[in-house]
């Protein structure tokens, strides 16, 4: 089992997933980030803290992003051990590099998106 990168994360790339997983298996194409499901050891650290909530468990994934599972394990099958630790180098899966830009005010979305945990916190001190 494995934790995927879906298509929220296209064009927005802000890394903050990278920095919280503890074996280094989230790996950078040109247009989004993507986990290697064999090194991936379902800790759940990344979910939580990104901002556009692009990365599901695998059996989470909605059904209209269900590819992704594939798009991030064939992208990361296809580059050799070196490349998989080269930033910004290594293109993007097929399906990704076809997508049309992504809507540019993503990034501004992703500034002031609440992490879900801190929103989770808010609902116990403050409930509706
Ligand atoms: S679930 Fe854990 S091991 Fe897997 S990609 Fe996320 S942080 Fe890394
Ligand atoms: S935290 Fe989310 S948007 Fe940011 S790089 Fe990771 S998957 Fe992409």
């Amino acid at each position: 089992m494995t934790y995927v990168i879906a298509q929220p994360c296209v064009d927005i790339k802000d890394r903050a997933c990278v920095t919280e997983c503890p074996v280094d298996c989230i790996h950078e194409g040109s247009r989004t980030l993507y986990i290697n499901p064999v090194e991936c050891v379902d800790c759940h650290a990344c979910e939580p803290v990104c901002p556009v909530e692009a990365i599901f468990y695998e059996d989470d994934l909605p059904q209209h992003w269900a590819h992704y599972r594939s798009v991030n394990a064939e992208f990361l099958a296809a580059a050799t051990p070196g490349q998989r630790h080269q930033r910004d180098t290594l293109g993007d899966h097929p399906l990704v590099a076809a997508l049309p830009p992504q809507n540019p005010h993503k990034k501004e979305i992703s500034v002031f998106a609440v992490r879900k945990e801190e929103a989770a916190d808010a609902d116990l001190w403050f409930p509706s």
